[in-house]
């Protein structure tokens, strides 16, 4: 679904991501871990094109993501991210919220877009929030809605950048248990987060970043049970 090759990215002189080189297959969930600055979130943005590799390719879904405008908006289209801060709209409710894109970009009708929506707010608990705005609702159910709203575009990937680490600590596993239901059900997932628990029980492939490189790459009771390098294994020493 997702081949990033030789990727890599500098801002100025400064390189976020040296010569990455990853593959996810459909129905993968993919977890990245590694220390703050390490590159993980430029290589989601590069995946999605918010971010421009300096050298590599990225191909989702047979799409080379490029400069091309048809290329962005259609993998764009495909891809759905969600944000350490849930990057909703305030002045929305949460319906309005989840409606907008779909009308405005999908082109669904009003009527449509709002089934879809009270079906995903079903999906994600939190059906009785819909006319309320976001400012009303804890941080666990703001992101909630956003990863409903994002679904609502009906993305073949979904990529997550520290999804649950702006939340309280009560709020971690309701939306870390609608990220495990979306895994169930096969979506082809890219999640930047240190919740091993989640790692563990959703995470096909975990990869360790350092320094904008791969420095470790398994299934996650190989990468967190036998880390090759000494960078990994005091990481996770502070992490576990
Ligand atoms: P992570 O998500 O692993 O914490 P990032 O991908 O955000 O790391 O950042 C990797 C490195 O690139 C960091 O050192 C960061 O300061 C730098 N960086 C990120 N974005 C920019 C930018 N727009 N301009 C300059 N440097 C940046
Ligand atoms: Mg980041």
């Amino acid at each position: 679904m997702i081949r990033i090759d030789g990727v890599s990215k500098y801002y100025g002189a400064f390189c976020a991501l040296d010569n990455v080189s990853l593959d996810v297959q459909a129905g993968e969930v993919l977890m990245i871990v590694g220390p703050s600055g390490s590159g993980k979130s430029t290589l989601l943005r590069c995946i999605n094109h918010l971010e421009v590799p300096n050298a590599g390719q990225i191909v989702v879904d047979g799409i080379t993501v490029n400069n091309n405008e048809a290329h962005i908006n259609a993998v764009r289209a495909e891809v759905g991210m969600v944000f350490q801060r849930f990057e909703l709209f305030p002045h929305l409710t949460v319906l309005d919220n989840i409606c907008l894109a779909q009308q405005k970009v999908r082109k669904r009708s009003r009527q449509e877009s709002e089934q879809i929506a009270w079906k995903l707010l079903e999906k994600v608990g939190i059906p009785e929030q819909a006319r309320k705005f976001p400012t009303q609702l804890s941080g666990g159910q703001q992101q909630r809605v956003a990863i409903a709203r994002s679904l609502a575009m009906q993305p073949k990937v979904m990529l997550f950048d520290e999804p649950t680490s702006a939340l309280d600590p009560e709020m971690i596993k309701e939306v870390l248990d609608v990220m495990l239901d979306l895994a169930r059900e096969g979506m082809t997932m890219v999640v930047v987060s240190h919740e091993m628990g989640f790692a563990r029980n959703a995470a096909h492939q975990v990869v360790f970043m350092d320094q904008g490189r791969i420095i470790e790459q398994g299934p996650p009771n190989q990468v967190f049970t036998q880390p090759n390098h000494e960078r990994t294994k005091l990481f996770l020493s502070r992490i576990l």
